[in-house]
């Protein structure tokens, strides 16, 4: 999608940092992270949200959660727990709508999630 700013990250056609890349997924730092770790996952096709998310997706899903998994021992929240969420639509809070999901760690997250 030509005027999506996560189609421009997949296409590298503005910078971010990648932590992570294969053929139908890539992981970058949030840039304006919201702990000390804060990376996004995302697919490289254009989904919007996780409605958008169809059955012949599901083993890209699985997949995405199994980036997510092996970036959180990577960066070493693993052991000491963190989070991950995706947001969905306006009262959900997305603000990019490429599905996306963040994982958050490496202190002691809050607990009020509503
Ligand atoms: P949402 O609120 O849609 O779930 O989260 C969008 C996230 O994308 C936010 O945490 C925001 O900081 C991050 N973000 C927005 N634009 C960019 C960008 O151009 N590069 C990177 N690395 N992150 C971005
Ligand atoms: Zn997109």
């Amino acid at each position: 999608m030509s005027d999506c700013i996560f189609c421009k990250i997949v296409n590298h056609e503005i910078p971010s940092e990648v932590v992570y890349e294969d053929q139908d997924l890539i992981a970058f730092k949030d840039i304006a992270p919201l702990a000390p770790v804060h990376l996004l996952v995302i697919p490289k096709k254009h989904i919007k949200d996780l409605n958008e998310v169809a059955v012949e997706d599901e083993g890209l899903m699985g997949r995405l959660l199994s980036v997510v998994k092996k970036l959180a021992a990577e960066h070493g929240v693993a052991e000491s727990g963190y989070r991950v969420i995706t947001n969905i639509g306006s009262d959900g809070g997305q603000v990019v709508p490429h599905l996306h999901f963040h994982l958050l760690g490496g202190q002691k997250l809050g607990t009020k999630l509503g």
